[in-house]
């Protein structure tokens, strides 16, 4: 996968996002309006994290904050490491941090969920997502009039996530799992209800059906995210989704575990 350089300052305003890698082994985004980067989660270790960044164009002393969704490993690994070695402020709710799962924190900022926060002209609304962690929150990020949506980590679309996400520019979306693949792939009993259920992940059919609810008219970009290794495949995300597109899958891709998704800009 070619990658692109990170968005000039040149291009301060017009809303950037990319992905150091997403799946169960490990999620990062980066969001920039060419001045100000911001990286949510971290789920690489340090040394891993650094090579990602720099395919990306960035180093991590670049970055302006660095933001947690909730407490799981994919999304935390390199979390406290990149923060200590690189000063970089980390942006969590009470709930993750309380999980202990983050270490010493140079420098540590409340999210409160569904309360607007700003970093450095970006402004990111959290909002509440049904997982099984202590406080999750996923984002709805505005810069230069654009709106991008991350929302991975999802058991279920509630009406609030509906709500908070509709009629996005761009959107990373997760979608998990194939429930046939689940239901008859390796994992135990007890797994397969935790991610197929109401706090674990997003199935493709899901993922199709609260797409249509949040509306596709704006969406230039819809990064299919967070795909199981071993409960689904890249085709039959896109068999989910490519009917509700009319044809047009220009605006679909898919953000994968090794390559990640180069940078997107949003006009
Ligand atoms: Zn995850
Ligand atoms: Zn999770």
């Amino acid at each position: 996968m070619t990658q692109a350089n990170p968005p000039a300052a040149a291009c301060r305003g017009r809303l950037h996002f990319a992905s150091l890698g997403s799946g169960s082994k490990g999620n990062a985004t980066l969001v920039s309006d060419g001045e100000t980067h911001v990286l949510v989660d971290c789920g690489f270790t340090l040394r891993d994290a650094e090579r990602r960044l720099a395919r990306l164009g960035l180093h991590p002393r670049q970055l302006d904050a660095l933001l947690v969704t909730h407490e799981h490993g994919d999304h935390i690994r390199g979390v406290g490491p990149l923060a200590r070695r690189h000063g970089v402020p980390v942006w969590l709710t009470p709930g993750s941090w309380a999980s202990g799962r983050l270490g010493e924190l140079p420098e540590r900022r409340w999210i409160t969920p569904q309360v607007r926060f700003e970093v450095k002209g970006l402004c990111f609304d959290p909002v509440t997502v049904p997982h099984d962690a202590r406080e999750p929150v996923q984002f709805r990020i505005q810069g230069g009039g654009r709106h991008l949506g991350l929302l991975t980590d999802i058991g279920h679309p509630t009406e609030h996530v509906v709500r908070a996400f509709a009629g996005c520019d761009a959107l990373a979306l997760e979608c998990n799992h194939d429930i046939r693949m689940l239901a008859e792939g390796p994992y135990p009993p007890r797994l397969k209800r935790r991610v197929g259920g109401d706090w674990g992940h997003l199935a493709n059919t899901q993922a199709a059906t609260l797409l249509a609810r949040l509306g596709l008219d704006r969406l230039q970009r819809i990064a299919c995210s967070h795909l199981s290794e071993h409960n689904n495949r890249p085709e039959l995300v896109l068999e989910a989704l490519v009917p509700l597109l009319d044809g047009d899958t220009s605006r679909l891709m898919v953000a994968c575990q090794d390559d990640g998704l180069a940078w997107q800009a949003i006009a």
